[in-house]
């Protein structure tokens, strides 16, 4: 059985002197919200929750894409322009879906999986883009990323239903493993191809953050300076909320989605994105297990509980968050030097809470006060 939720990071939207508001919502939540629903509902809707105190009323719009919740937030100086900056996010994020989409049989990546061993396909120049910055997530990670991990993800039902009773034996897995291999795809000249039938491409590592980065550039085209845009904990600010404030972003605790560990102070132009084993998660054999697969052995990734990345764009901070998933805090040095301008928050898959965090974070990150003992550095 599927079950879990996105949204992972909060975003908190500031008023000095005052508690924060979370603008993200818990899976129950979100199921019960209309597609398009003013900021004022959700503060309605969350005030039964005695975990979250809220307030203040910027200007802010949430809608289902992707497979998740997007929420645009303006700062308070273009109020007036709300809804049609909402309506042109969601028109890139659903027609970024219907490209990009592994549950879509008529998406560019079902076509790929389906014309794989047989022929290269077209694909648009956003395809090709994310497709090429897969691979070279790939590259960079050794392939703790792998935008060919699709037939594992499948035979785990978590792209595609039934998800089997107990763990698939040794020799299934092997024989999935065969089709994983980024290094595989070929991308040339406005074509991507797949040169072994069941090989396929699951973008879900990568295609929200790609997709944030695709809507702040139109929004910054389009004159707003100041909004927070964030798909399913994907998320990328400009400028501030008001004057003399900053963004702020909550992260929630892996082990008690109800609170925050504390908040992430976000300059303008940056992004965070977070990887968790509490997002998605199927059960076999009575046994939970996470929705990212290690590419290297097959099965999916233990002993992490989330991972946040902060980046100077979203599909970097998407594209690190999954491969520093895989590799945890044991292999995190050796990616990180890999990639140095990203900083990494990691939580380790066990209790009591601890929360490492590499120097730049560690600026920017102020633990909740019951958290503070938590904290630890990661490469002082
Ligand atoms: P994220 O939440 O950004 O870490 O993305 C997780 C999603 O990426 C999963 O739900 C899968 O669709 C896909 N995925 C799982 N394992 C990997 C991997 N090792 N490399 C690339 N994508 C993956
Ligand atoms: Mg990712």
């Amino acid at each position: 059985m599927n079950s879990g939720t996105s949204g992972k990071l909060l975003a908190l939207i500031p008023k000095s002197g005052r508690r924060r508001f979370l603008t993200s919502l818990g899976t129950g939540l979100r199921q019960c919200i209309p597609k398009v629903l003013p900021l004022g509902c959700l503060l309605v809707a969350l005030s039964g929750s005695a975990c979250f105190i809220l307030h203040r009323e910027l200007p802010s719009r949430s809608f289902r894409s992707m497979g998740g919740l997007a929420t645009v937030t303006l700062g308070s100086a273009h109020a007036d322009r709300i809804e049609p900056v909402t309506a042109q996010v969601q028109g890139i994020f659903d027609r970024l879906e219907q490209e990009l989409s592994t549950y879509r049989a008529d998406s560019t990546i079902s076509q790929l999986a389906d014309q794989a061993g047989v022929a290269p396909i077209a694909v648009s120049d956003d395809a090709f883009r994310v497709l090429s910055l897969a691979r070279h997530f790939g590259e960079l990670s050794e392939g703790a990323f792998d935008v060919t991990v699709a037939p594992l993800v499948n035979l785990y039902g978590f792209g595609k239903p039934p998800t089997p009773a107990a763990l698939p034996s040794e020799e299934v897995i092997r024989a999935q493993l065969k089709l994983v291999d980024y290094s595989r795809l070929i991308l040339k000249d406005g074509t991507a191809f797949l040169p072994l039938k069941g090989m396929a491409v699951d973008l879900g590592g990568i295609a929200k953050g790609y997709a944030v980065d695709r809507a702040f550039d139109s929004c910054r085209s389009a004159g707003i300076q100041n909004f927070l845009i964030d798909l399913s904990g994907n998320i990328r600010v400009s400028g501030r909320p008001q004057w003399g404030e900053d963004w702020q972003i909550g992260v929630r605790d892996p082990f008690d989605r109800s609170r925050i560990i504390g908040k992430i102070t976000l300059r303008s132009g940056m992004a965070l994105a977070t990887s968790g084993n509490y997002e998605r998660f199927v059960e076999m054999g009575g046994q939970r297990y996470s929705h990212i697969i290690n590419p290297k052995t097959g099965y999916p990734v233990t002993g992490t509980a989330g991972v946040t990345v902060l980046a100077q764009d979203a599909t970097t901070a998407d594209g690190m968050s999954t491969p520093f998933f895989v590799v945890g805090l044991k292999g995190a040095d050796k990616l990180r030097q890999k990639a140095p301008s990203v900083d990494v928050l990691f939580v380790p898959d066990k209790y009591p809470t601890e929360i490492w965090l590499t120097p730049g974070l560690a600026k920017a990150f102020v633990p909740l006060p019951e958290y503070s003992k938590a904290v630890k550095l990661l490469y002082p």
